[in-house]
């Protein structure tokens, strides 16, 4: 069995948007989206108890290199990195053409998502990726077995849970209560270095560069702005009195 599992390299620190290009700034230093830490984590706990081989796949600029090899210190078997300067400033339909295309390749029986992304926090991606590929997606897994060509999730809901099944090659996006990831050891940083990493470019994918970055998004962001100030607000400091402070304000407005 072979499971891909997408994984995003996001900044770390505050998240400051360029103005130049109104996109997020990435030219610090970045990271595993914390999130995906859970994805490669239940794929390895999979790979623990069958013959799997884990692949990870991410689009992102070369440092995303990073990201891929704490996956791959982790336990992961490859990585597999889309890095083309074309692809800058790709909105999510055309990340998601991308990363599908990445993955057909790889034939998974299983790809695996975080639930969301730390930086543009779309929780999305997973379900464009499935529809795409034209398979089952099932978000917010908080458990999750693959058995008998089907993958069968417990996912939390508002209201409780739902026992779900799908046949196999399925979408699964995990929730981040499904496990608490590894931390490589010392030996898995040193082993990561021999691993396989291959860097496909978007024309290794078939996707013309006007297919992809902004030239082949269909989204523009036109503006953005701080969120407007508060109105009327009145701090109180607690000097022992604010329970009384917060009454006799309460009282002034003729709310108690
Ligand atoms: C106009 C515009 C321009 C943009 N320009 C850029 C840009 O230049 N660079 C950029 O990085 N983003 C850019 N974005 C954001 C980019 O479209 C989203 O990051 C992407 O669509 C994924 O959405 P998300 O981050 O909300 O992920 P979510 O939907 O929150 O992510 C869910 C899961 O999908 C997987 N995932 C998400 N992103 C990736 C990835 N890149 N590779 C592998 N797996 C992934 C992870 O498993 C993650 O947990 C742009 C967006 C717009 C609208």
């Amino acid at each position: 069995m072979r499971i891909a599992v997408c994984v995003k390299h996001v900044p770390e620190g505050p998240s400051r948007i360029d103005p130049s290009t109104k996109r997020l700034d990435r030219s610090g230093e970045g990271s595993l989206n914390h999130f995906d830490a859970n994805a490669v984590e239940e794929a390895l706990r999979i790979k623990g108890e069958s013959g799997t081989e884990v692949v990870v796949v991410s689009l992102g600029p070369q440092k995303a290199l990073d990201s891929l090899r704490k996956a791959l210190a982790m336990g992961a078997d490859r990585a597999v990195l889309v890095f083309d300067d074309a692809a800058e400033g790709s909105d999510l339909v055309v990340t998601s053409r991308v990363l599908a295309t990445a993955l057909e390749r790889e034939e998974p029986d299983l790809v695996l998502f975080g639930q969301q992304a730390s930086d543009a926090d779309g929780a999305v991606l997973w379900a464009a990726v499935a529809e795409r590929l034209g398979r089952p997606v099932i978000s917010q897994a908080m458990e999750l077995s693959v058995e008998g060509g089907s993958a069968r999730v417990k996912r939390q809901t508002e209201f409780g849970y739902d026992t779900l099944e799908a046949p196999l090659p399925a979408v699964v996006a995990v929730s981040d209560a499904i496990n608490e990831p590894r931390y490589p050891s010392l030996k898995g940083i040193m082993g990561a270095k021999k691993k396989p990493q291959e860097i496909l470019s978007l024309a290794d994918l078939g996707i013309a560069e006007g297919d992809a970055g902004e030239a082949g998004s269909r989204t523009t962001v036109l503006a953005l702005g701080d969120p407007p100030a508060r109105g009327d607000a009145r701090k109180i400091e607690d000097d022992g009195n604010a329970a009384q402070a917060i009454v006799d304000f309460l009282a002034e407005k003729r709310l108690v």
